[in-house]
């Protein structure tokens, strides 16, 4: 039910209770005030017609005259008037006359007659006898000179006073339900008819509590509704506000999040995952961690361990984690951070990404052990030979010169090897950028050919050039002969070593390249490589065969020394081979170099 037509009800309610009430109390009081008026009217005529016919009485009239008396006064009382002698004859009646009056019965015991000649007065409700009729009766004494003369007696008919009262009581009524109906009038028109308004405010409210932050009331009033929509509205403005910024606030922490290269994890003190930024869902693979436990997310042991560690102590850890499943290393800070509004403190772990440098770190222990090592090797024998010279060696000739020539073979090892040590560490730290020039392939191809004919030669290896066309392309000249310096001198002592009767070949086939670069391919039907070592073998110090290349003044670098080169002028070298067959080396180097940041312009 509406809440106005609600209050109406109410106030209806309230004026029809109070009339009720009046109706109830006043009503049966109405009627007794009638009946006592009407008592003492009855007195008082009674009175004036004892008054009347006293002397009469007193003169000792007859009945008839006495009678005749009455009638003429009951006409101007409007009431039935009895003259009763005192010993209860009825002398006279206004109603009654002649026979009738003669035979009325003695009226001594009449009860308003007892009460008079006891009291002077007396009253009494009941039904005439005489003339049938429900009649108020009120007698008096008539007495003279203290002698009882008789008695007055008037009488009214009931029914009438009846009706008056009920008279009276209809007009009370009627009173009563004006006033109800102005008080139904009254209560229409003063109960606010603004519902109409506070609905809409109510339904304005609801949609807000249900999520429609944008729900306002556009009630204007200028009483307390209008106030209260005011209110409503400003509080859902600022509600609005807050959240937009809280939402602002989030997507600001969500982009400085995405955007840390640290992976970050938070958790709370139950261990329930809060946050987890982009680095770290990627880099460990997790399947939607927030709102899970961190042992459902992040599967390693010792993350664990550090999680739980603060948790319970508060205190910053810091370890390095190796993730296995993804061959990664983290360093891992763990901090407490504290709990929202009185919880104990929770965890933020930050993942700094140490693969690489553990790595490098890893590579350069390798290759210091490896130079050390080999640097030791050709160092030992120097040594071992020295001291045989000393020993008494130098005393034969022969031998002297022998061991002389040896220790001159492993210094020029070490040399060979220093200088490609050298030329590594050069490389990598980008000392020497690249000097780009035109070149041509084929000719670099001549030049490296004639360079080792010798060598060719005296190893018994057939040496040739086949040259389909390679364009002119824009490169390192110096770098390309270097490369291919590498790669013939290895095809030489490689396939001399296979084939040391001759039947040794190896080719430097020159021609086009993709999308217009040139390639250059060193093919030689040498003992060709086992496919486990490729991957590898362009790796410092990797070699197939450790004694064979130290045997042959292999130092283990040259290759690693041509890719780097390779790549240092934008070109690639990869090697196929087809062991007991032979091995092809496949250098592409682009028509031009592309611009790199960092790179040196092309000429
Ligand atoms: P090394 O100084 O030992 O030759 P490289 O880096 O030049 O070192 O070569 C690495 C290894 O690759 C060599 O030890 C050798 O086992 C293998 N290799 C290189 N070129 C050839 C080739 N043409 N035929 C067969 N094996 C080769």
């Amino acid at each position: 039910m509406r809440l106005r037509t609600r209050m109406i009800i109410i106030a209806l309610a309230a004026a029809a209770g109070a009339l009720l009430v009046v109706l109830l109390v006043a009503g049966p009081r109405l009627r007794e005030r009638a009946l006592d008026n009407a008592r003492s009217t009855l007195f008082a005529e009674a009175r004036l017609m004892a008054r009347l016919v006293r002397p009469s009485l007193a003169a000792g009239v007859s009945s008839d005259e006495l009678d005749r008396l009455v009638d003429a006064a009951a006409g101007d009382v409007r009431a039935r008037v009895t003259i009763i002698a005192p010993e209860g004859k009825v002398l006279a009646d206004a109603e009654l006359s002649g026979d009738a009056l003669a035979s009325v019965e003695n009226h001594a015991k009449r009860p308003e007659i007892l009460e008079a000649r006891e009291k002077g007065m007396g009253s009494s409700l009941r039904r005439s006898t005489t003339v049938k009729r429900d009649l108020l009766y009120g007698a008096v004494t008539i007495e003279e000179d203290g002698e009882l003369l008789g008695f007055s007696r008037v009488a009214y008919n009931l029914s009438e006073l009846e009706e008056q009262a009920a008279q009276l009581q209809h007009a009370v009524a009627f009173a009563l339900l004006v006033a109800f109906a102005i008080t139904a009038v009254l209560a229409t028109l003063l109960v606010p008819p603004g519902m109409g308004s506070m609905k809409a405010i109510m339904e304005a409210a609801h949609r807000f509590a249900a999520g429609d932050l944008a729900a306002r009331s556009d009630v204007q009033r200028s009483d307390e509704l209008g106030e209260l929509a005011k209110i409503l509205n400003a509080t859902s403005d600022l509600l609005q506000e807050r959240l937009n910024e809280n939402e602002r606030d989030q997507a600001r922490t969500q982009a400085i999040l995405s955007a840390m290269e640290d992976g970050v994890l938070a958790v709370d003190y139950r261990g329930i995952v809060l946050v987890a930024n982009r680095t770290l869902v990627r880099g460990l693979d997790l399947q939607d961690p927030l709102g899970h436990h961190y042992t459902e997310v992040v599967h390693q042991r010792e993350v664990g361990t550090v999680i739980e560690d603060v948790l319970r102590t508060g205190a910053r850890r810091a370890i390095e984690v190796e993730f296995e499943r993804f061959s990664q290393t983290y360093a891992l800070t763990a901090v407490a951070f504290p709990g929202e509004s009185g919880a104990p403190h929770g965890a933020v772990l930050t993942f700094h990404d140490v693969t690489g440098r553990r790595k490098l770190e890893q590579i350069r222990r390798d290759f210091v052990a490896n130079a050390s090592h080999e640097l030791r090797t050709p160092l030992t024998s120097i040594r071992g030979f020295v001291e045989a010279l000393e020993d008494g060696a130098l005393e034969q000739p022969e031998t002297g010169e022998r061991f002389l020539r040896k220790i001159r073979t492993h210094a020029d090892r070490m040399t060979a090897l220093l200088s490609d040590l050298l030329d590594l560490s050069r490389l990598e730290s980008g000392q020497t950028p690249p000097i780009w020039e035109p070149v041509h392939p084929d000719e670099a191809a001549e030049d490296v050919l004639s360079s080792f004919a010798a060598l060719a030669r005296s190893s018994r290896v057939e040496l040739g050039h086949v040259d389909r066309g390679a364009p002119r392309v824009i490169a390192d000249s110096d770098r390309m002969r270097r490369i291919l310096e590498v790669l013939v001198d290895n095809a030489i002592k490689y396939t001399a070593a296979r084939h040391g009767d001759g039947g040794g070949r190896v080719e430097v086939v020159t021609g086009p390249g993709v999308a217009g670069g040139a390639r250059i391919e060193v093919v030689d039907n040498g003992p060709g490589i086992e496919a486990e070592h490729l991957p590898r073998l362009f790796e410092r110090f990797y070699r197939v065969d450790k004694a064979r290349s130290r045997e042959l003044g292999g130092t283990g670098l040259g290759l690693s020394i041509a890719r780097h080169l390779a790549e240092g002028m934008q070109a690639s070298l990869t090697v196929t081979s087809e062991p007991g067959h032979g091995t092809r080396f496949v250098l592409d180097v682009p028509a031009r170099p592309e611009d790199r940041p960092g790179g040196s312009t092309p000429a």
